[in-house]
């Protein structure tokens, strides 16, 4: 069973746990039913989805870390300002050109005793002054480091 959970507009991204292709669904549409959804991928794979409509537990953070453009390859440091399973806040301190739509590669260093670095695949969804929203396009269906992370102090 893999959970998914709502973004800020509703929406669920599916992932199927064998190809990795990806499905945007409108959340309230399956709102009355408990049951798990059977999804059928178009790699052949069928799987049981949960949908979670509340939004992922986020949670407000100060974390430094670095991204690589995966189109241009700059590199630089970007700040985290609240952080979740399924994306994260950041501003990028230096003028940069990072656009909507684009995809990063981020990493950062996860301030647990064993200092874990999380490494993901972030797609642009928002962009408006100093903040930015991207949202993990390979997030995977389990993540203790991050789980733990996010679980054991004060959300916001
Ligand atoms: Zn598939």
């Amino acid at each position: 069973m893999h959970t998914f959970f709502a973004d800020p507009q509703g929406m669920v991204t599916i992932v199927c746990p064998h190809c990795s292709r990806e499905r945007r669904i409108d959340a309230a549409r399956y709102k009355q039913g408990k049951k798990p959804l059977l999804v059928t991928c178009s790699c052949g794979h069928r799987f049981e989805s949960h949908l979670e409509l509340r939004q992922a537990p986020r949670k407000r953070v100060q974390l430094a870390g670095e991204y690589t453009h995966l189109e241009t390859q700059e590199r630089d440091e970007l700040l985290i300002q609240n952080l979740s399973l399924t994306g994260m806040r950041f501003s990028i301190p230096d003028p940069h050109d990072v656009r909507m739509g684009d995809r990063l590669r981020v990493s950062f260093v996860l301030e647990t005793p064993l200092r874990p670095t999380i490494t993901r695949e972030l797609e642009i969804t928002g962009i408006s002054r100093q903040v930015i929203h991207g949202r993990f396009t390979n997030a995977p269906a389990r993540d203790a480091d991050l789980g733990f992370y996010l679980m054991s102090q004060p959300q916001d």
